[in-house]
């Protein structure tokens, strides 16, 4: 088939939501970038803009639409220019996106990304409006294909499996991502040492749900072993991973906190809610007191592990009693950082239909009252780090000034220090002089680096 051409064309993709879709927009572009799209970061300047969306809650999918409804009177201006959407609300909407906004030339579901040539084809030389959004039970040869050798950068997410099989009640993505499927390790591998090849230091392992890795289709070995292999590569010098389901963490996995040195001690483990009633509501599979035996287990055998959480406040039938259990529990762990939301019925899950929702100022009043108690709680642990010396992977400039360089300690924290950008992509050791509530100010210790 002749493969459309984008010799000349730009791209603008905006990205919503969660590091899953940041790496599905860099393979969208990847795909896009073999039939020569460039990216351009103004849509006013693009010949195809792709909005890549999330559909986790209310907010994030109307802000979808008040976005897609700003780009009208761009293609008004210029009716060649072709407009997509992809992720989350492209899969749930479908057809339906087509009747909803006019502009709306593709809608790309979540496992179609690899045809995009294709599609923009249909629209390109037939002048149709297309959907894509079928599911598949197995993944397809070249859907995730390696990474173009020329995208640098210093960190980068590799995803290794997609979908979930859990089906939370409050949850839309088993609807949205379909069943769990597994990549072929090999097939990981070498996109890994394609990313060290083209300079990558850090690579973060992506997966709803990365312990289940290998066990429900694709995978050729446990997750343990994948990271094991990840960890063996040259070149990648920090290895992260995300999302651990609480309920599959196995002991297997804990030990190569000690076996491997690239693993990075931070971990994030969803706990949602501190009370049993709510728990089993949310159909999570753990009962707070399992969930914490693992957290101490997990500080025990390693003091200093950072660990981060999310916590859904307000969630149907939560009664004040059940929040302080959601407050005795983040007094407890201490947890780094917390994700946390006001729940947002999804239409299609099981808790959308639970009759008990909790009023919206009630949810609001407790996400405050959440959030104040974390913020202390990070200060407290970010000023423990005054005085110490950390370790920084220099990721680039720091957006807050020009002057400095951003970075991260293996624990996730962000530190921003004064040096010259040729660090970007070392590991160096920095001394913390200042705590925020965001960040840590540092210097560097190993002066002689800063001249180049
Ligand atoms: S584990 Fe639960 S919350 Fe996470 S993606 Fe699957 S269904 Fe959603």
């Amino acid at each position: 088939m002749e493969r459309v051409s984008g010799k000349g064309k730009d791209v603008y993709i905006e990205t919503f939501g969660c590091q899953m879709n940041e790496d599905d927009s860099e393979r969208l572009f990847a795909f896009l970038n073999e039939i020569d799209f460039q990216k351009t970061d103004e849509p006013e300047d693009a010949d195809l803009i792709i909005l890549n969306t999330c559909s986790i809650r209310e907010k994030a999918e109307q802000k979808v639409y008040s976005t897609l409804g700003r780009l009208k009177a761009l293609k008004k201006k210029n009716p060649d220019l072709i407009i997509g959407i992809s992720g989350c609300v492209a899969q749930q909407e479908g057809q339906r996106l087509l009747k909803r906004i006019p502009h709306l030339d593709l809608v790309i579901g979540t496992q179609n990304i690899h045809r995009v040539d294709a599609l923009l084809k249909e629209v390109s030389t037939k002048g149709a409006r297309v959907v894509a959004n079928e599911l598949s039970a197995t993944i397809s040869s070249g859907e995730y294909r390696p990474r173009l050798r020329d995208v640098k950068k210093v960190k980068s997410f590799v995803s290794i499996m997609r979908g979930c099989n859990n089906f939370c009640s409050y949850c839309i993505v088993p609807y949205v991502r379909g069943s769990e499927v597994s990549r072929p390790s090999p097939e990981i591998l070498e996109e890994v040492k394609t990313l060290a090849s083209g300079g990558t230091k850090e690579v973060t392992l992506l997966g709803q749900n990365v312990n289940s890795y290998g066990t429900s289709g694709g995978g050729d070995v446990s997750f343990p072993e994948l990271l094991t292999s990840v960890c063996r590569v040259e070149g990648i010098e920090r290895v992260r991973f995300i999302t651990s389901h609480p309920k599959d963490i196995s002991m297997e996995l804990l030990e190569l906190f000690s076996a491997e040195r690239k693993l990075c001690r931070n971990i994030h483990l969803p706990v949602q809610s501190g009370s049993d009633k709510v728990l089993e509501r949310m159909k999570r599979g753990y009962t707070a007191d399992e969930y914490l035996e693992k957290v101490f287990l997990l500080k025990r055998l390693y003091p200093g592990t950072s660990i981060s959480t999310d916590i859904i406040v307000g969630f149907p039938g939560e009664e004040e009693r059940d929040f302080e259990a959601t407050m005795e529990v983040v007094k407890v762990v201490e947890f780094d950082s917390i994700f946390s939301f006001k729940y947002s019925p999804r239409p299609g899950t099981l808790a959308a239909k639970f009759t008990d929702q909790v009023p919206p100022d009630v949810r609001s009043r407790r996400l405050e009252v959440l959030q104040a108690e974390q913020k202390q709680i990070t200060i407290k642990k970010n000023k423990a780090l005054e005085g110490k010396t950390v370790e920084v992977l220099v990721e680039g400039r720091s957006k807050a000034s020009e002057d400095e360089l951003t970075g991260r300690t293996p624990c996730n924290r962000v530190v921003n220090f004064p040096g010259e950008l040729a660090l970007a992509g070392s590991i160096i050791e920095v001394l913390i002089t200042q705590a925020y509530s965001n960040s840590l100010r540092a210097v560097p210790i190993e002066r002689s680096l800063l001249c180049c």
